[in-house]
Order: structure tokens, then C-alpha cells, then sequence
């Protein structure tokens, strides 16, 4: 086979390995197939680059036009995934493990490109939170706001997810609106030059969105400014070492660390052997054990279970992982390729025989082991290893050493709050499984160790079916986990941006939050609307244009009539006397949902025109009561405007029902989808799906 030789793409060109490039091993043969690495790569080109060309670039995108550039580099990934298959096979991965790093990659990018559209607004501010009254006035208020970071997302990655560990961080950073640096680990970084390689030919990206550094960073740590952030994953020790130069401490440059982890699972006390759940358990364990050959950062390493049932355990896994074939990942019988370096196997080997120094191997041999169509001496194989510890909370390997490869350690517990004692000795970790039916159970466990853990992954015989993996890291949910583990967060929905972004205090006039936010507060200055604003289509609607409507007077007979119609009998509307005893009321009072109703009798427009649908309402609280006899009258403005695609877009309306004195009595927002242009386009394909 000829040998690779993995570029990086700095500055808007690929620079080929020189002579000082480090070799990449084949670990199925363990011949060398690949070189990386260029010293003469100009580091301050490349982070100027990134500066002055990719982070205004992106800057100048709002969110959805970012979400929808995402979706087209997902797209194009999607439609290579084959010749990423491919390639990926010769880092010990098996067409089983391709699902979670390349498929997982991919699905990643689709679903922040998804989250972008449907949770960000299209503007180029982030709206952190609700408004905060700081003056009785109302004419001085606050609100927290995130934008970019004006530097670059320096994102170093371990060798195990060379598309997914780039893609997870990737899509956050760009739909930030930063421009990304990615320097994969050496040793699989020709998978990653591929992804990258097919993200730039699309086109789409802007120039200096995307740069890549296969080998050595040479001295960017040190040119890195306050704008500029650290994405690291990978071990401990690495962490420690990048994390404590002093450019990053002096500059108080953010870095978040993603890095070993001692993840548990529990069995928990209420699962015999015959239940439904212990054989999930299992299944959970051995598919931990063999994924990624144990390459995972969230993999189970230590495994509790109810003393009665350590032996019951021990022998069903020895006789799960008998059936396992160990081999050349190519063939599709494989379920255990290589690891994906000798050097990776040695570290494994050693890390075992310091585990088995306190425990009995009960699974598993360090050298004598069957590989198919390859070789146990040569390539990076190693067997699954189970050990078993008599006396777990003496011990420490155990809690502390990461052989990261397929091993894992079962222990028995007597009490649950000695189990939880023993998970929480992994001294933090990203994600620990509680096997139970028990809400009881589940709720103690998440008392005494969720502050230990980033993820706690519950599973019964009603969801296992369903339930997506204790090691599998979810876009949506949290991806990171405390002390030993980094102390680091990625993913957790749009939470995953933060990291690349400021986020800032704003206090000023409603006026002034409202263009700064692109959002109408309420207090700022109300536009007068030129004709009803429901019959304005979503693009002429101007934030803050206002329709205040004639007033209706409520009677006792509205109220009787509301509460037969609608069987809401409640005392309060029906029984004078009893409402009189509540302290909220003085007599009958009118119901809420009687108001709204009023209210939207009040300000609709009845007749066929832009606002296509009512998709809901937020925010509504029912300041004081109205009695028969008042009267109410509503004030209806355009608070924000949010396009979903080309025909409709959500305008947000920001909704006050006041009453004949000019109080409020209720408050909300209501959102209707409204047509984009003046055509009314009616749909032929049945009704609008949200
Ligand atoms: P590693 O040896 O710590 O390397 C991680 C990354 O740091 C690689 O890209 C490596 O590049 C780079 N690096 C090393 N020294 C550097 C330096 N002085 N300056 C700049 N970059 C440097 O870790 P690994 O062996 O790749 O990965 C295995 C570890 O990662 C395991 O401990 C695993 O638990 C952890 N992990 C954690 C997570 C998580 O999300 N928590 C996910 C995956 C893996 P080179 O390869 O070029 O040296």
C-alpha cells in the first residue's frame, strides 16, 4: 500500500508533511502507513487568518444563515460517507464503530443545524434570559446578551472520534459564529483530513472558517489572545500540561477539557437475574467493552452490582465476550478491531496489569488470544479483559487507572449508599448508568452522585429498547463531566455555544434593548400600525408596531355563560360568597381563559389573510382579577420576528389585556405563523405541521 502523506490546510492552502513528519502506524499490521506534520507551517498566518478573513466572515452570517451552511456541510459528509468508511477502517475501526464516529458526526452537525433554525433567532445576538426591571419607572431596564468571540476556536482532539470529536465541536463553534482551528490527534488525523477536505469543496465555507493541523502546533498556545478559545480532549495529563502555559493563565483564555474518565455502571438492588433489565445490563456492558475496541472517553470501566448476583454477572459477560471474534475490522464478522497503535496497546497492557494487581482476571489473556486475518504479536489486538475486585473500597487502581481499551472491572456492593460511594471513587466522570425500575432508587442515587457525574443514564425493561447507550454523547444533552474528567461541558443543545461566545450585561432604555436585541421590550416606543397589523405578512411587520383595540365591558352573564359553555365551574367564577373567603378575590371574578378568548375576539382580523396559524402562547401570567362590570382592552405589538423557511415565519407578539383604569390584568406572548410575502399562498398538501 502506498503511503499517505496527511496534509493541513492553513492560511487557504494544503501544506504537505516535511522531514520532520511523525509516522502513523497501521495497527492492523503494524507497518508504517502515514506521515504527519510540518514544522515550517507559519502559526501566526494561520491564527491571522483566522482573525482578519474567517471570524468577520462568519460574524457577518446570523445564526440561520450559519445553521443552513451547517446543514450543507452535514449534507455533503453524508453523501461521502462511504469513502470515510473507508478510510477509517485502517484505524482499527469496525463497520460498527463507523455508526458512532462518522454517522455520529454527521448527525451531530444535522442536529445543531437543526437547533439553529428552530432555537436561535435570525439576527446575529443571542438573547440570554428575560428582561429585568431595574427601576420602579420601567424606563431603565436589563437583559443578558451573548455575541462571538472575535478570535478563534482552537479545537484539539483525541485520536479515538476523528470525525465525530471534530464535528461535535465544530458545529457549535461555527454556528457561534467562529472560525475553527481543528488539530486532530496524530496518530488517526488522516480521517479527519478527509472530513475536512470534503467540507472545503463544497465551497460554502468562508475563507478562514476552517483550518487544519495534522502534527505539531508549534507555538500557537502562545499567540493565543482573550478572544481566543481551547477545546481540548484528550488525557488528563495533556489537559494538565497545555492548560497550565502560561499564555492561557495570564490572558484568561477559556479552556474547556474534555479528558479521562472512570465511568461507572449500577445494578441496581431491585433487579433479580431473571428480570428484563439484567439482561439489558449485559447487553450495555459488552457493547461498552467492545465499541471502539474500549476506546471511548465514556466507556463503563467499573461495573457495581448486588453482591448476590457478582458470580450470576461474572458468568453470563464471560460467556457474552467468549462469542466476541477479535480481528481485522474489514471483516464484517470482526466486533473487536485493533487498538489503534502499539504504543496504544503497551499503554493498555500496562494500565490491566495494574488493575489486575488488586483483582482476579476472570475474562481475558494479555497474549493468547484468537485474531482473524491478523496477528496478535504484530497488530495492536488485545482481548477483552475483565477483572473482578473482592474488596473495592480498599483499593485504588481500580477507581483510578484508564487502561483505554476493552476493560472493565466488576465489583459487589451490600447497600446502595455504599455503591454510590463507590461510583463517585471514580473522582468525576462524564457518565454513570443506573440499571433499576425503582424511581426511589433512581432519585437517591441522583442525590448522592449526580455532582460526580456530567450524565446519569437511567434504564428499566420500559426504555432499553429505546434508550440511546450509556456511552453514547447526544447533542442535545450534556457531553462532560467534573475533576478527573475535565471539568469541561460540550454539547447540551445551544448550551455547546457559549463556549464561543461573550456573554454581557446590557442596562439602558427599552428602546435601546430592543434595537440592540432586535426584540421590542415592553416600554419601548410602539409604532403605530398602518392598517391591522394581521393583515401585514411577515415581511412588512416592523418591530413594535402596535394595534390597541376598543374595549368590552365584562358582565356576570359573560362569565355564567363562559363557565357553562365551557364546564370550567370553578368556585370563584360561579359562587360569590366562597370567592369572597379566598384572599385573591373580593367576589365572582371572570375566568382567565375567558379573557384571552375576549381578548382574541378582540384583536383578530377575521378575514383570510397572512397569519396562517396561532402556534402558541408563552409567558402568560393573570395579574389581578377582573369583575363584572370592568371593562378590558387589549394591546397587540410585534415583539419579534423569526422566518422558518421561505413561505411562513413565527412573529412573536407581545400581548397586554388592561383594564378601564390602565391596569394590566394579563400578559403574554402569543405566536402565529405568519406568509412571508403578500400572496396568501393557500397550501395544497394538507394542513401546516409544526
Ligand atoms: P492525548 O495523548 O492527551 O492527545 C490529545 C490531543 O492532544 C492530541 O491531538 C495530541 O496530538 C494533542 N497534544 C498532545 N500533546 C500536545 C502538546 N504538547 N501541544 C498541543 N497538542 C498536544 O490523548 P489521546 O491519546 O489522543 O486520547 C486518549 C485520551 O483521551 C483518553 O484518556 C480518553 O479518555 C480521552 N478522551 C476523552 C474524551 C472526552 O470527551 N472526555 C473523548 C475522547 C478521548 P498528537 O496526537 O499529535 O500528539
Amino acid at each position: 500500500m502506498s503511503l499517505h502523506y496527511v496534509k493541513s490546510f492553513v492560511a487557504g492552502r494544503w501544506i504537505a508533511p516535511d522531514a520532520n513528519a511523525r509516522e502513523i502506524e497501521n495497527p492492523i499490521t503494524g507497518d508504517v502507513m502515514a506521515y504527519a506534520g510540518c514544522n515550517s507551517i507559519d502559526f501566526n498566518k494561520m491564527l491571522n487568518y483566522a482573525h482578519t478573513r474567517g471570524g468577520p466572515a462568519l460574524r457577518a452570517l446570523r445564526f440561520h444563515e450559519r445553521a443552513r451552511l451547517l446543514k450543507s456541510l452535514a449534507t455533503a459528509l453524508n453523501e461521502h460517507k462511504q469513502a470515510l468508511y473507508d478510510i477509517s477502517f485502517s484505524t482499527g475501526a469496525t463497520r460498527d464503530d463507523h455508526r458512532y464516529d462518522i454517522d455520529g458526526g454527521i448527525g451531530t452537525a444535522f442536529v445543531y443545524a437543526s437547533k439553529g433554525r428552530r432555537e436561535l433567532p435570525d439576527d446575529h445576538v443571542y438573547l440570554d434570559g428575560s428582561i429585568e426591571a431595574l427601576s420602579k419607572s420601567g424606563r431603565f431596564v436589563g437583559r443578558h446578551i451573548c455575541t462571538p468571540l472575535q478570535g478563534v476556536a482552537l479545537q484539539i482532539n483525541a485520536f479515538n472520534f476523528p470525525v465525530w470529536g471534530m464535528m461535535e465541536k465544530f458545529a457549535p463553534a461555527l454556528l457561534a459564529g467562529v472560525p475553527v482551528i481543528v488539530k486532530p490527534a496524530t496518530a488517526t488525523c488522516y480521517v479527519t483530513e478527509l472530513a475536512v477536505k470534503l467540507m472545503l469543496e463544497t465551497g460554502y465555507l468562508p475563507e478562514g472558517a476552517l483550518q487544519l493541523v495534522t502534527g505539531e502546533l508549534g507555538d500557537t498556545l502562545d499567540r493565543l489572545t482573550c478572544q481566543d478559545v481551547v477545546s481540548f480532549t484528550g488525557s488528563a495529563d495533556t489537559a494538565f500540561t497545555l492548560r497550565s502555559s502560561p499564555n492561557i493563565l495570564r490572558n484568561s483564555i477559556r479552556f474547556v477539557a474534555e479528558q479521562d474518565s472512570l465511568n461507572a455502571t449500577l445494578l441496581g438492588p431491585d433487579i433479580h437475574r431473571t428480570a428484563a433489565e439484567f439482561s439489558a445490563f449485559l447487553n450495555e456492558i459488552v457493547r461498552e467493552i467492545t465499541t471502539k475496541a474500549g476506546q471511548k472517553c465514556t466507556a463503563i470501566r467499573r461495573i457495581f452490582v448486588p453482591q448476590s448476583l457478582v458470580e450470576a454477572v461474572i458468568d453470563d459477560l464471560c460467556v457474552r465476550l467468549g462469542n466476541i471474534v477479535i480481528g481485522d475490522p474489514r471483516n464484517p464478522k470482526t466486533n473487536i478491531g485493533p487498538l489503534v497503535s502499539s504504543a496504544q496497546k503497551h499503554d493498555v497492557l500496562r494500565q490491566a496489569a495494574m488493575i489486575e494487581s488488586e483483582t482476579e482476571r476472570v475474562f481475558g489473556d494479555r497474549h493468547n488470544f484468537d485474531v482473524v486475518d491478523g496477528d496478535a504479536d504484530t497488530g495492536a489486538f488485545v482481548s477483552p479483559m475483565l477483572f473482578y475486585c473482592k474488596n473495592p473500597s480498599i483499593v485504588h487502581h481500580v477507581h483510578e487507572t484508564e487502561a483505554f481499551g476493552p476493560v472493565a472491572t466488576i465489583m459487589g456492593y451490600h447497600e446502595l449508599d455504599e455503591a454510590i460511594e463507590l461510583v463517585n471513587r471514580g473522582g468525576g466522570s462524564l457518565v454513570a448508568s443506573v440499571v433499576t425500575h425503582t424511581p426511589e432508587v433512581a432519585r437517591h442515587v441522583t442525590l448522592g452522585a449526580a455532582a460526580f457525574h456530567g450524565r446519569l443514564y437511567f434504564i428499566d425493561h420500559h426504555n432499553s429498547q429505546d434508550a440511546t447507550g450509556h456511552g453514547v454523547p447526544l447533542p442535545h444533552m450534556l457531553h462532560g463531566g467534573p475533576g478527573r474528567a475535565g471539568g469541561g461541558e460540550e454539547l447540551g443543545g445551544i448550551r455547546a455555544l457559549m463556549h464561543y461566545m461573550q456573554r454581557t450585561a446590557i442596562q439602558g432604555s427599552p428602546d435601546i434593548l430592543s434595537e440592540i436585541g432586535n426584540n421590542w421590550v415592553s416600554g419601548a416606543t410602539e409604532r403605530f400600525a398602518p392598517e391591522h397589523p394581521f393583515r401585514r405578512c411577515f415581511s412588512d411587520l416592523e418591530l413594535g408596531e402596535t394595534l390597541w383595540t376598543p374595549s368590552r365591558v365584562i358582565t356576570l352573564k359573560d362569565i355564567k355563560k363562559f363557565a357553562e359553555f365551557t364546564g370550567d365551574m370553578f368556585y370563584a367564577h360561579m359562587d360569590d360568597a366562597a370567592a369572597r373567603r379566598n384572599p385573591f378575590f373580593s367576589g365572582r371574578v371572570a375566568h382567565g381563559y375567558l379573557l384571552l378568548s375576549f381578548a382574541a375576539g378582540l384583536f383578530v382580523e377575521p378575514g383570510e389573510g397572512p397569519v396562517l396559524a396561532n402556534t402558541g402562547l408563552d409567558r402568560l401570567r393573570f395579574m389581578k382579577p377582573v369583575v363584572p362590570g370592568d371593562s378590558i382592552h387589549v394591546g397587540l405589538t410585534v415583539q419579534q420576528k423569526t422566518p422558518r423557511n421561505t413561505e411562513y415565519g413565527e412573529v412573536r407578539w407581545h400581548v397586554t389585556i388592561r383594564n378601564q383604569d390602565k391596569d394590566i390584568v394579563a400578559e403574554y406572548e402569543l405566536l402565529t405563523m405568519n406568509a412571508i410575502d403578500n400572496v396568501h399562498k393557500k397550501k395544497t398538501d394538507g394542513p401546516l405541521t409544526f
